[in-house]
């Protein structure tokens, strides 16, 4: 920990955020490393093992001849809710707090039908999911739910999400949370995405950018390893830049949407138009790997409009690397090399020195995980353990 981070560890919050990271053992490691007292860090791991929140065991490190006792955080304690929605498909999982999974089941669930009926669909798969884990509802301490449209952030409310019908403005937390008995937090689809990726596979990335190329388009930001929502929560909404030299008409009712021109449901339709049968995003990857020409052609280009938006973000935003999820990812170098093309080409070699571009690891797995870490993340925080552990 750098020493002028000394002072501002206080609580009991801050000295779990040390266990977690493993950065102190003992009640000596944990004093010298805080400059608290080590009456005071006993104070505050009683009460953080009063909450099970830290459980103590006989270790190996000697202090003066006898083993000192060792702390450890307690992550299997409890758990937490995760379900990605997407506009036909959800994703659910429960987790421990060490982020382990303890079970994940995909379904078919519409967001068109509503959210009362989509959610309730979603507390019943919860429930039968914990009762597979043998853990009980007392347990969850936290739910966290993507939703494939925009969310204030603030309120955790759906923002006139186009493919979500009945939607607009609906008390998703306040819904959920009465009837799984915890706090829930909501977001979109890309930024719990994006949060995934970053805890799962580039935890050491500073700045990341996540670009998700479905039937939509949209991204992720991961700045200072925190997700940047921006003052609403609309922050990376990319799907609607101006494409140059395009006038495609888009959903949204603007012309020229990078949307209009690289989106799975755009390329889709021009599939169509050629007398190919294709209903969005996933039959053009599959058409493409079939060796459609027509499709593959479509693919390349929409990573390379892709790239053209990306190359002014990188010389804007500087991230380290760049991560393709979405069903477009499947379609792997083929759009890859799209992207690749037009950002190496278009961008300052300074912001792309060091910049990789690679495709998602968790794949259609990285908004349920994201999810979690958001929770986790929450539940964990300096600040909410100190409001729980008050000694
Ligand atoms: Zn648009």
């Amino acid at each position: 920990m750098p020493s002028g981070a000394q002072g501002q560890v206080r609580g009991a919050g801050a000295l779990l955020a040390i266990l977690r990271d493993g950065q102190a053992r003992t009640r000596g490691e944990l004093a010298q490393l805080t400059g608290l007292s080590r009456s005071t860090v006993s104070q505050r791991l009683d009460g953080l093992m009063d909450h099970r929140w830290v459980v103590a065991g006989e270790g190996s490190i000697s202090s003066g001849g006898r083993p000192a006792t060792m702390f450890a955080f307690n992550g299997g304690a409890r758990v937490v809710l995760a379900a990605d929605l997407g506009a036909t498909h959800a994703r659910l999982a429960v987790l421990d707090l060490g982020m382990t999974v303890l079970a994940e089941r995909a379904v078919e669930l519409p967001v068109d039908q509503g959210p009362e009926r989509t959610l309730g669909c979603v507390v019943d798969a919860f429930h039968e999911l914990l009762a597979a884990t043998g853990r009980e509802p007392v347990q969850v301490c936290g739910v966290g739910v993507g939703l494939p449209g925009p969310v204030e952030h603030a309120s955790g409310r759906p923002a006139n999400p186009p493919i979500m019908p009945g939607w607009d403005g609906f008390a998703v937390p306040e819904w959920l949370g009465a009837r799984l008995g915890a706090p829930v937090l909501v977001d979109n689809d890309v930024n719990i995405m994006a949060l995934g990726e970053h805890w799962a596979a580039r935890p050491e990335a500073d700045h990341l950018i996540f670009i998700k190329m479905g039937t939509g388009i949209g991204c992720g930001i991961i700045s200072g390893r925190r997700l940047h929502r921006g003052a609403q929560g609309a922050a990376g909404d990319v799907g609607h830049v101006r494409v140059p030299a395009s006038d495609a008409p888009c959903r949204c009712g603007n012309t020229g949407c990078l949307e209009a021109v690289a989106g799975g449901a755009s390329m889709a339709a021009a599939l169509r138009a050629a007398g190919v049968e294709a209903r969005g995003s996933r039959d053009v990857v599959a058409l493409m790997r079939a060796g459609d020409l027509r499709a593959t052609r479509l693919v390349r280009q929409a990573g390379r409009e892709v790239g053209t938006v990306m190359a002014s973000i990188v010389n804007f935003f500087n991230p380290s690397i760049i991560v393709i999820g979405g069903d477009l990812a499947e379609a792997g170098e083929q759009v890859l090399a799209g992207v690749r093309e037009t950002i190496y080409s278009r961008s300052l070699p300074l912001a792309t020195q060091h910049l990789g571009i690679r495709v998602s690891e968790l794949g259609d797995r990285a908004g349920v995980i994201g999810a979690a870490v958001m929770v986790v993340e929450h539940v964990l925080s300096p600040d909410t353990i100190d409001r729980i552990v008050t000694k």
